[in-house]
């Protein structure tokens, strides 16, 4: 009988970000994609999420691989993170590894991979698979839809996918070989992008994008263009490029990312612009405002960004004004609109004209719409469907659809992250669990925060802080000094001080009855005691922090 084969769901299921599934065979495993999340609102001081890693820690020696999709931060930007642990090659198209290793070199560790560059259409075997890597069309070039020729059939992944009928590059979503695929061997199980699942009709093609900008450009011919979009999105960046070269427009970039980007497109050819049109913002000098077109990072409304800086008139190279038209070619990411929305508004107050998704076409989805799920599962026409890449509203409308598709009743799997699918010759079925919270990055990106850290700062932030502070003699368990209160964020002191008064009674009355005089069983008396009045008199929970010295 043939090998049974797992797949190991470890984020982007119930969640749009941190993109990560691992597929096993004989006790080898290859990881399909490697992403992270950006934190949302309530996650204070978190500045990215990761994959639970744990079960792929105790698996690592068996992890011989890492495909990646396509070279978003959210299917790649985990990497520079696991393969401080584990070290595996990783496969992808030349742009997809070029994206994934400015931060994997940024981390310090390219000594622990290498990059393994694979072209449209190739087949590359890898641990126990032959993985094929089909073009698709998305808004980062060089995507990928993978089928894996496994022992239990074909399981095929569609990658981040949109049908462009006429793409930039003109490298199609390639349908052909997929019903290919189907004719030849057929396709066992087909996981699914969800992102857009929910949306009616075909999305736009990003060409549409184009016409319109040319458009916004064309009304404002006299003045100076700031425009921002994702760093990545090198197609939106090159039809950017061409409309402001026809109107004699010098292109500067800002943002880091950028620059680097532009670079690395164009030394690999997917990116046609003259040298001598583009510079750095530092090297734009004295050139006529209303002949600069400024393509900027931040259009997520970052806070650090360059659009945002701009936006608060705090840009070391531009001041933004009334001759300007920023646009926003994007559209918030869920989680991002408030940032966007203060961005958009700060423009404003300085008196630029500001033109984005809300208002006009400046952005066309790279994920496929419900018209194109339908071609593609037709054409696919899978054995089994596990939707992927999705909150979970959107990865049950996208099991909706494969049912109206014609997959059989019971052959949609709706998975959540943590998730252990095993397929057999019988079926497809749930085996497990694996851990697969949330990982939090903070700051330095140096440690990981755990859900206790996060607790706290919610606690401080929506509650406040109260510190206690007592002396007791160090053989009698009297009180020396104290108690004193201190808050923040609580009450505010001056017109609290009865408030406070009675908390020092409390405590102190908490003490003296306790039955002993260790440190931190007064500790613990002084907490309850103050936590008991603090809810009683406030209907708040602060966080208590006592402090006991011994003297
Ligand atoms: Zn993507
Ligand atoms: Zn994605």
């Amino acid at each position: 009988m043939p090998q049974p084969v797992r797949i190991t769901f470890l984020g982007g299921l119930g969640e749009i970000g941190r993109n990560c599934a691992a597929i096993e065979q004989d006790g080898q495993i290859v990881l399909l994609d490697c992403g992270l999340m950006f934190p949302e609102d309530d996650m204070p001081g978190i500045d990215l999420v990761l994959p639970d890693f744990t079960w792929l820690r105790e698996r690592a020696d068996d992890v011989v691989g890492c495909v990646l999709t396509h070279g978003h931060e959210d299917h790649a930007g985990g990497l520079s993170f696991l393969l401080r642990e584990l070290s595996f090659p990783i496969y992808g198209s030349k742009l997809t590894l070029g994206l994934a290793r400015n931060r994997i070199e940024e981390a310090g560790l390219l000594a622990r991979t290498s990059f393994e560059a694979v072209e449209d259409g190739e087949t590359r075997r890898i641990g126990p698979f032959d993985v094929e890597f089909i073009p698709v069309t998305h808004s980062v070039p060089e995507g990928f839809a993978t089928a894996w020729h496994t022992a239990q059939g074909v399981v095929m992944h569609t990658g981040d996918w949109k049908l462009d009928l006429n793409p930039i590059d003109g490298r199609f979503t390639d349908l052909g070989r997929i019903g290919a695929i189907e004719v030849e061997k057929g396709v066992r199980v087909l996981m699914g992008d969800s992102t857009n699942a929910e949306s009616a009709g075909h999305t736009l093609s990003e060409r549409a994008v184009g016409h319109s900008l040319r458009q916004i450009f064309d009304q404002h011919r006299s003045r100076r263009i700031v425009i921002a979009c994702f760093a990545s999105h090198i197609h939106r960046i090159q039809q950017i490029a061409d409309i402001a070269i026809e109107q004699g427009r010098t292109i500067a970039t800002l943002g880091l990312s950028m620059k680097k980007n532009i670079r690395l497109a164009k030394d690999m050819g997917l990116l046609r612009i003259p040298d001598e049109s583009v510079v750095d913002i530092a090297d734009l000098g004295d050139v006529d405002p209303s002949k600069v077109c400024v393509i900027s990072t931040g259009s997520q409304g970052e806070p650090m960004s360059a659009l945002s800086r701009m936006s608060s008139n705090d840009n070391k190279w531009i001041r933004i004004g009334k001759d300007d038209t920023i646009i926003l070619s994007s559209h918030p990411i869920p989680g991002n609109e408030t940032s966007v929305g203060k961005v958009i508004d700060g423009l404003h107050r300085l008196g630029a004209a500001v033109v984005h998704s809300g208002i006009a076409f400046v952005h066309s989805t790279g994920h496929a719409k419900q018209e194109e799920i339908k071609t593609f599962l037709s054409v696919a026409r899978p054995e089994w469907f596990v939707p992927v890449h999705g909150e979970y509203r959107h990865l049950v409308h996208h099991a909706a659809i494969a049912y109206e598709m014609g997959v059989e009743d019971g052959k949609v799997i709706v998975s959540l992250d943590g998730d252990q699918l095993e397929i057999t010759d019988d079926g497809v079925t749930k085996i497990g669990e694996v851990p697969a919270g949330y990982l939090y990055v903070d700051g330095s990106g140096l440690g990981d925060v755990g859900h206790g850290v996060l607790r706290d700062r919610r606690v401080l932030a929506e509650e406040g802080v109260v510190v206690v502070i007592v002396t007791v003699d160090q053989k009698s368990g009297e009180i020396i000094a104290g108690p004193e209160i201190i808050t923040r964020g609580w009450v505010y002191e001056a017109e609290a001080e009865d408030l406070l008064e009675e908390a020092r009674d409390v405590v102190r009355a908490a003490i003296l009855g306790a039955d002993d005089t260790e440190p931190e069983s007064i500790k613990r008396h002084a907490r309850k005691a103050l936590g008991v009045l603090v809810n009683e008199r406030t209907k708040r929970r602060p966080m208590i922090v006592p402090v006991v010295m011994e003297a």
